[in-house]
C-alpha cells in the first residue's frame, strides 16, 4: 500500500521536530520512505497567537493496514511529547493520513481521503513538489484544488534556514 502523509510542527524546533520524524518513519519495520517533498513554512490555521507552521509530504511504502499505519504514525507524535493544547492550535507533531492507494475510509478513527486535504494549501504543495499527478480516488486530480488556495502564505525553507532551525 501506498500512502502520503502529511507532517507538520510548530513547537519546540519544529524543522527539526519533522526531521527527525522522518528518520523515525525509514527506521520502522515494514514501512519505507519513498519520498519527502521540501520543508515549507506556514501561518498558522485557527487561532493566529501561536507560532508559524512547519509542513512537510512524505510517501510511505507500508506493509500494514491502515489502522496500523495510524497507530504507528500516533505513537510517533506521542513520543514527540504531542500536546494538544486547543482545537487547530499549536503542536509539536501531527502527522495525518492523506492518501492510501486509491481507498476511500469513512470511519470514526479513521478518514481517507483526509477530508481538510484539498483546502489546506501546507498539504497540497509540498504534495505537489513529489506527486504532481496526485489525485483522488474518484480521479480529481489534487492539482485542481490549488488555486482555491492562493490566498494562504508558504513559503519552503532554504537550507541555510534549515541550518539555522536545526540545533
Ligand atoms: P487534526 O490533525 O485534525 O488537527 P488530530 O491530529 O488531533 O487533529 O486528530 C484527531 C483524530 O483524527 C485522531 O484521533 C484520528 O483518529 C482521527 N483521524 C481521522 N482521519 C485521520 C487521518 N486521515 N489521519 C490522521 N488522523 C485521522
Ligand atoms: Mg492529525
Amino acid at each position: 500500500m501506498q500512502a502520503y502523509i502529511g507532517l507538520g510542527s510548530n513547537l519546540n524546533n519544529p524543522a527539526q521536530r519533522l526531521i527527525s520524524a522522518l528518520t523515525a518513519l525509514q527506521r520502522l519495520p515494514g514501512i519505507r520512505l519513498l519520498h519527502h517533498s521540501r520543508l515549507f513554512s506556514s501561518a498558522p490555521v485557527g487561532p493566529q497567537d501561536q507560532p508559524d507552521f512547519v509542513n512537510a509530504v512524505a510517501a510511505l511504502d507500508c506493509h500494514c493496514t491502515p489502522l496500523e499505519l495510524l497507530h504507528t504514525l500516533q505513537a510517533l507524535e506521542l513520543a514527540a511529547g504531542r500536546q494538544r493544547i486547543r482545537h487547530w492550535g499549536e503542536r509539536t507533531l501531527d502527522l495525518d493520513i492523506l492518501l492510501l492507494d486509491e481507498r476511500r475510509i469513512d470511519t470514526p478513527e479513521l478518514q481517507v481521503p483526509h477530508p481538510q486535504m484539498i483546502y489546506r494549501a501546507f498539504v497540497l504543495l509540498p504534495l505537489m513538489d513529489i506527486a504532481p499527478n496526485a489525485h483522488l480516488p474518484d480521479g480529481t486530480a489534487l492539482s485542481s484544488f490549488l488555486e482555491k488556495v492562493t490566498d494562504q502564505q508558504l513559503s519552503p525553507l532554504t537550507e541555510l534556514d534549515c541550518n539555522a532551525l536545526i540545533e
